[in-house]
């Protein structure tokens, strides 16, 4: 009798276990029409956005950015790129017209986690004190003509609301970031400040988002290039718009006439997104809650922690891992995601690296095969509905730009670059993202459609942006 009854206690936790993930899979349902609401809902918020500041939750900020590189640009140039979990000092020497990228070198530096919450002189300081090494190290195959400042374009992947090319505000915060002194201040002062106080000399001409720097760098090497969307650990959009589509600029009518927005489409938000009770939690014990929702469902830094809050479930609630819930399981953002990544591209027959995820990560040993397979099952619902609503943003900038369908039987090119770690190593992602976004456009447009990856797009753009807006560019 005792067999009989832990047997279906047993298969009373399965059953409860399969209906939990099932009903997780439903929420996070996204059939064609939704994302076609998802995409024209996008439309809808972007023109809102143009409309005045503050019409919506994208801000569609001006960048200042009129005219995109062309090749031209010729000298020494430095970019910073901050805004993820590293940051990046790079410097390229251009070659001018037919010369290209003569030479360039980089490094990488990771963050000190306390730098990102702590104050802005900390961070700054940080940060100036890394790229002075740097510079320090600039060798003989860079020149710098006599008498030259060096200059520095200076991308940085959050919220500001820019007031010329080379200033602007930090609006918020986003990702890990949390430096409350910083937020409201000049970005580019605080910068410069910092620089001084390490003793490098050295001008800030373009202050770009990421997303900028990657539409830069992408139309350098491809005239076709409109937009540029990051998948990383956050995620943004930025694209050419007509200056007489933006009404809330009152500006002059620059001569491109054209502007670059950045999007911030991360903090989109929609009733037609398909949002869980998981989500709304992790939302509300982010460090930004009611914020960023579009970011929070697709990007890098929140779908491991999604998976992870649904496994707790299971342990809590159906006794997933046995009697007992796994104490790391409670830890937030344990699971990052490309622990999930690489459990969710596991072809091994058993499962074994889903296995030793789950023992090296949560402490979790001798999983059965069907409790791995149930924990691919979740890494696979939370990727596809990130990368399906990833591709409905694009399709919503693709619809503002009247480049979603072929007009007068003639088909225009339109070239989407693409950055960010979640879009170049989470393949079944990335895979998901671009044959949704076919699926959405359909055969015949999608011929004319194409997301290119802008490796390291942003750096270069920057660098780029800098070169075209230099102190010294009547000198050229
Ligand atoms: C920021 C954007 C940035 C994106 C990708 C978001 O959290 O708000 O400015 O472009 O992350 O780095
Ligand atoms: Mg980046």
């Amino acid at each position: 009798a005792f067999v009989v009854r832990h047997r279906m206690k047993k298969c009373g936790r399965w059953a409860r276990a399969m209906a939990i993930v099932k009903e997780f899979e439903e929420k996070c349902g996204t059939p064609t029409g939704k994302l076609k609401q998802v995409a024209d809902a996008m439309t809808v918020e972007m023109h809102a956005g143009l409309a005045s500041e503050g019409g919506s939750k994208l801000k569609m900020l001006i960048t200042f950015v009129d005219n995109l590189p062309t090749g031209n640009e010729e000298g020494l140039f430095y970019a910073l790129d901050l805004g993820g979990t590293n940051f990046r000092v790079l410097r390229v020497q251009l070659g001018g017209k037919d010369g290209g990228l003569v030479n360039q070198e980089f490094a990488e530096v990771s963050i000190p986690p306390n730098l990102m919450i702590g104050t802005s002189e900390e961070l700054f300081n940080y940060i100036a004190g890394e790229l002075a090494k740097f510079v320090a190290q600039e060798g003989q195959d860079f020149q710098l003509p006599p008498g030259r400042q060096r200059e520095l374009g200076f991308t940085f992947s959050f919220p500001v609301m820019q007031s010329s090319i080379a200033s602007g505000n930090l609006i918020r915060w986003t990702k890990g970031f949390s430096i409350d002194d910083a937020v409201g201040q000049d970005i580019v002062a605080e910068l410069t400040r910092a620089m001084e106080r390490q003793g490098l000399d050295m001008h800030v001409s373009a202050l770009v988002n990421d997303t900028v720097g990657t539409l830069a760098g992408g139309r350098h090497s491809n005239q076709d290039v409109i937009a540029a969307v990051i998948l990383g650990t956050g995620t943004n959009a930025a694209y050419v718009e007509r200056a007489q589509a933006i009404p809330k600029w009152h500006g002059l009518l620059p001569q491109s006439g054209e502007m670059v927005i950045n999007m911030e489409w991360g903090n989109f938000r929609s009733s037609h997104l398909p949002l869980t009770d998981y989500d709304l939690a992790l939302d509300a014990e982010s460090l930004n809650p009611g914020e960023q929702i579009f970011e929070k469902i697709i990007s890098g830094m929140y779908l491991g922690e999604i998976v992870r809050r649904v496994l707790c479930k299971l342990a809590e609630e159906a006794s997933f891992f046995g009697d007992t819930i796994p104490p790391k399981l409670k830890v937030p953002f344990i699971l990052r995601t490309p622990d999930m990544s690489a459990m969710h591209h596991d072809s091994s027959a058993d499962l074994c690296v889903v296995g030793n995820k789950l023992k090296s990560i949560l402490e979790i040993s001798d999983t059965s095969l069907k409790v791995r397979v149930v924990v691919v099952e979740l890494c696979n619902i939370v990727a596809t509905r990130g990368a399906r609503l990833a591709a409905a943003g694009i399709l919503g900038i693709l619809k503002k730009l009247g480049r979603d369908t072929i007009r007068d039987g003639e088909s225009q090119r339109s070239v989407i670059g693409m950055d960010g770690g979640l879009y170049e190593h989470y393949i079944e992602y990335r895979k998901c993202m671009e044959n949704t976004l076919k699926e959405l456009l359909g055969e015949d447009v999608s011929e004319s459609i194409m997301v290119e990856h802008s490796n390291d797009g942003s750096g270069i753009g920057a660098a780029l942006l800098a070169a075209s807006h230099s102190q010294y560019r009547d000198g050229y």
